[in-house]
């Protein structure tokens, strides 16, 4: 699949950005906060409907504007398609396909695939649990987009049971029984989920790690209620039974103790925790070995070659990884890079790519 035009009106820095892209390969140059990552963070709202950088949708808006969009062509198959996204201050974002409102989102979904891989997801493995949810949640979204509803209807029923358990003065036991069979139920289908791709991952990013690092072996573990990958009816019961026994805790606390919305993403190489103790080169690895596998999954899942967004990763990159990477990176995948110069990268590179420059939000040169 091709990105062969983008359209941004009232988003985060950019008035009016319009590009139609040439090639397979699109280097977009410019200094520091001149809107690089906005234009990457805009391809890949498309393909998964969120960004890892913001909590609100209004946060994409133009500072004192009240809407925002984002339009773009795509070519799929030999057709081409029309994607849209509408934000409206204090309203609901709207979707478009060919200029047919509301799709579903899952519907969306399926029409644009993409990695994105940032230096921020260089720091996946320091940073927050939410972040590597994120991370996890998103890259779902592009192989099983029916995942996007399971965890909107996940986040609502915590949400309703989180402002119950804070709000109410009285808890009706009755009430939280409720909420509690209802959260154990599309908790677990979250987390079954989620450890289902992550297994499929694993398989494929040991391979990769080890084809950069030769002596390491990468183990990925979701880290939840129980690390055995066990039925969602299963999964849903354990669940229901920890509630309870923790029912009063949760009163006391006013807070949703366990769920999905806990969980984390533990990394091993050779059996010790990532996390704490590997070099920043052996992280450095491991990212780059998370997101080649995200690519491989959604070219076996779906049958397209999505985008793939280096958000100034490779100047980030020694060489090694950096070949590695532009090595790997079969030719007929649309690669949109973002660097502040060109200095990180080769003639022969530069000589097949289409050079963009960014400065304050316009392109300019
Ligand atoms: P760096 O090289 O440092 O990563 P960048 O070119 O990737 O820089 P961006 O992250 O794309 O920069 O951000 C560019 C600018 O967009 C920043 O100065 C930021 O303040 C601005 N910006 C972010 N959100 C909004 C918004 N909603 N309205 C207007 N400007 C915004
Ligand atoms: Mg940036």
């Amino acid at each position: 699949m091709k990105l062969k035009k983008l359209i941004l009106k009232n988003y985060r820095n950019y008035k009016n950005f319009e590009y139609n892209f040439k090639s397979n390969k699109t280097l977009i140059i410019g200094k520091n906060a001149q809107g690089k990552t906005n234009i990457l963070e805009a391809i890949y709202y498309l393909c998964a409907l969120d960004s890892n950088r913001i909590k609100k949708d209004s946060e994409l808006i133009l500072f004192n504007e009240t809407s925002s969009s984002i339009k773009a062509e795509i070519e799929k198959r030999g057709m081409n398609f029309e994607l849209e996204i509408d934000f409206n201050l204090g309203k609901n974002k709207i979707l478009k396909v060919n200029g047919l409102k509301k799709p579903k989102s899952k519907d969306f979904l399926r029409e644009l695939s993409g990695v994105n891989f940032s230096t921020n997801d260089l720091l996946l493995l320091r940073g927050e649990p939410q972040n590597r949810r994120k991370w996890l949640d998103m890259a779902i979204f592009q192989v099983y987009p029916l995942y996007f509803e399971k965890l909107s209807k996940f986040n609502k029923i915590r949400l309703q049971k989180a402002n119950y358990l804070s709000d109410s003065n009285s808890i009706n036991p009755l009430m939280l029984d409720v909420f509690n069979q209802q959260f154990s139920v599309l908790s677990a289908n979250v987390i079954y989920l989620r450890k289902k791709y992550l297994i499929e991952l694993e398989k494929i990013a040991k391979i990769k790690h080890k084809a950069i690092a030769q002596n390491e072996d990468l183990k990925i573990c979701y880290k939840s209620i129980t690390d055995d990958f066990i039925s969602i009816g299963e999964l849903s019961e354990l669940i229901y039974q920890k509630l309870n026994e923790i029912k009063d805790e949760e009163i006391r606390k006013g807070q949703c103790l366990i769920g999905a919305h806990r969980d984390d993403i533990d990394f091993y190489i050779n059996e010790i925790d990532s996390k704490k103790y590997a070099s920043q080169g052996q992280q450095r690895t491991i990212v780059l070995s998370l997101k080649l596998a995200e690519l491989q999954i959604i070219k076996d899942k779906i049958n397209e070659t999505p985008l793939l967004l280096l958000d100034d990763v490779l100047a980030e990159l020694d060489s090694i990884r950096q070949n590695y990477l532009l090595n790997v990176i079969e030719d007929d995948i649309q690669m949109i890079i973002t660097s502040v110069d060109t200095l990180a990268f080769e003639d022969e590179f530069l000589n097949n790519v289409d050079i963009v420059k960014i400065k304050e939000g316009s392109i300019v040169g």
